[in-house]
């Protein structure tokens, strides 16, 4: 019989799932408070129904409120203090993000800020237990998985890197889920989130600190992944049964990583998206291939349970996949390559990767995939 290694599960986040999960959930808002700040970003949320399905339920609920729309893709530090300042005039008791990752993770920092005088090192130091306003989070994309994670990831451009502010207290209290939203997303969009998902559910199945229940979300999100990805077509609409799907993969995946974190993937990615400003789950997709290819020297079983899942016998045929929903690739040249690789090789999360890559490791999975 296999043994089981000790773990630790924690997943506070109430989480309201299907069409029109907001209005007839409404009174879910009731008890955090008065005043909430709405965080969003400039326009999708405007168009796809959210912030006023939001709004229309604070109202119902007696809840007055203020918006803040001005989250930028990949929040930075400066933005996020904006917002910041937002919720502390408008003396709200609680925080709403309404978006894609990005305005989820800006409601988050916003909600430590507004609470909290820190500087830069303080609000992203490790150690400190930031308190935080309660937090509401309305995903409208299907890929980050925010929506159940205690991270909110913040671009510093003093450090030309993303930050991981990290803290249970920043764990949504409520996740509205609502597929509907997600139907206006382009093909890139659509595509490039998804890949954040599969990338978030392989990379906590891979990690160090996979644990047995976090494995059962990463292969069951996998396993939808498999099956959903290949309906995706550029110049097509997607199914509104494929996006529900998505968005359950979503989930599932982020679950995962608020158990396990990410490994190597995601600081790669990260310098692609602060350097050559390719969106997030793109930069992760776009390492993924060589990512296994890489893994598969250790953990060949592990890999093998991957790729079944996802309904496939080997690398080549999910090579095949990916670059048929990337496209055309981006570039790196070799000072490039070893500059970024030389910023990830510190990373926390390059350290959970199994086996722990070196540098020439980094730069080999970065050469196979953007060379
Ligand atoms: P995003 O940066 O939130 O949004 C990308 C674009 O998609 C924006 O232009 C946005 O428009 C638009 N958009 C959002 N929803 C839409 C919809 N339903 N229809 C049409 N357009 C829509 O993208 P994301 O990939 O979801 O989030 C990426 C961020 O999440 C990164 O900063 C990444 O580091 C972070 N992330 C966080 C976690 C975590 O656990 N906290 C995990 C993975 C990734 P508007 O600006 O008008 O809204
Ligand atoms: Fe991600």
């Amino acid at each position: 019989m296999k043994t089981i290694n000790s773990f630790n599960y924690y997943m506070p986040v109430k989480i309201f799932f299907g069409q029109n999960c907001i209005t007839e959930n409404a009174s879910a808002f009731k008890t955090f408070g008065k005043k909430a700040l709405l965080v969003t970003g400039k326009t999708s949320a405007k168009v796809n129904g959210s912030q006023k399905n939001v709004c229309d339920a604070l109202n119902s609920c007696g809840i007055s409120c203020e918006i803040f729309d001005n989250v930028e893709c990949n929040p930075s530090v400066e933005n996020v203090r904006k917002g910041a300042k937002a919720a502390r005039s408008s003396q709200a008791d609680f925080i709403v993000g309404i978006g894609g990752g990005s305005p989820m993770d800006a409601a988050k920092a916003i909600a430590v800020l507004a609470k909290n005088d820190l500087d830069d090192e303080s609000l992203f130091d490790k150690n400190i237990n930031q308190t935080a306003l309660p937090v509401i989070a309305v995903p409208t994309t299907a890929g980050t998985g925010s929506e159940v994670t205690p991270y909110s990831i913040i671009t510093d451009p003093k450090i030309g890197n993303k930050r991981n502010l990290s803290s249970e207290n920043i764990f949504p209290r409520i996740a509205f889920l609502d597929p509907l939203y997600t139907a206006s997303m382009p093909y890139n969009t659509t595509a490039g989130t998804a890949l954040d998902a599969l990338s978030h559910a392989v990379e906590g199945f891979l990690s160090t600190r996979a644990t047995p229940p976090s494995r059962l979300f990463s292969i069951e999100s996998i396993k939808i992944l498999g099956k959903c990805l290949p309906h995706l077509q550029k110049g097509r609409d997607t199914d509104p049964a494929v996006r529900t799907q998505l968005q359950y993969a979503s989930l599932l995946a982020g679950i995962v990583i608020s158990q396990t974190g990410t490994t190597v993937v995601h600081p790669m990615g990260y310098a692609l998206t602060i350097h050559k400003n390719i969106d997030h789950g793109r930069a992760n997709g776009l390492l993924m291939h060589a990512y296994l290819e890489f893994i598969s020297g250790k953990q060949k079983d592990k890999v093998a349970a991957v790729l079944g899942a996802f309904g496939m016998d080997d690398l080549n045929s999910f090579r095949d996949l990916m670059d048929r929903l990337l496209g055309k690739k981006e570039t790196l040249d070799d000072h490039e390559i070893k500059t970024y690789s030389s910023v990830v090789l510190q990373a926390k999360s390059a350290a959970c990767t199994i086996p722990a890559p070196a540098l020439t490791d980094i730069e080999m999975i970065y050469r196979k995939s953007l060379k």
